[in-house]
């Protein structure tokens, strides 16, 4: 019998004026501020890595894409998590989900929230869901200093 194994990952960005908001595997034209990193900075997309690796026990994000490696600096969310996928599976493993949950003030995953699910779960090859929560004006995020995300992720071993 195979038992499903889960893993969990998060990840945080700084919100800095002047860089294009990338978050959840969508542009957010409209945003004044984006997310500053080595990538894209998508946390929920960095996030939904992160799971799917502590799943599989194939280390994690920096281990697997580190900012010493110059193929992936400017890389989207989009093509982390499809090679995240890609290497997943490669050791055997099926992906069952991942459930991603942002926490921030901006910018407004609801009405979006669909084609996040079809961007992202398009890219992991597996049902990924995105949800979204505030954190009541403290901490980080609550100050609008950047954005978090938390994911959980269920591998199966093929
Ligand atoms: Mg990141």
């Amino acid at each position: 019998m195979s038992i499903p194994r889960i893993g969990i990952g998060s990840d945080v960005h700084r919100l800095v004026e002047g860089v294009p908001m990338h978050l959840a595997g969508l542009a957010w034209p409209d945003e004044p501020r984006g997310l500053e990193g080595h990538s894209d900075a998508d946390v929920a997309a960095h996030a939904a890595c992160d799971a799917l690796f502590s799943a599989a026990g194939l280390g994690d994000l920096g281990s697997n894409f580190g900012t010493s490696e110059p193929q992936w600096a400017g890389a989207s969310g989009a093509t982390l998590l499809a090679e995240t996928a890609r290497r997943v599976r490669d050791a055997g493993f099926e992906i069952g989900n991942v459930a991603v949950q942002v926490i921030g003030n901006a910018p407004r995953l609801g009405p979006r929230r669909d084609e996040a699910q079809e961007a992202l779960g398009r890219a992991a090859g597996a049902p990924v869901t995105v949800t979204a929560t505030t954190t009541d004006g403290l901490g980080l995020t609550g100050r609008g200093e950047g954005v978090a995300a938390i994911a959980t992720a269920l591998v199966i071993s093929a």
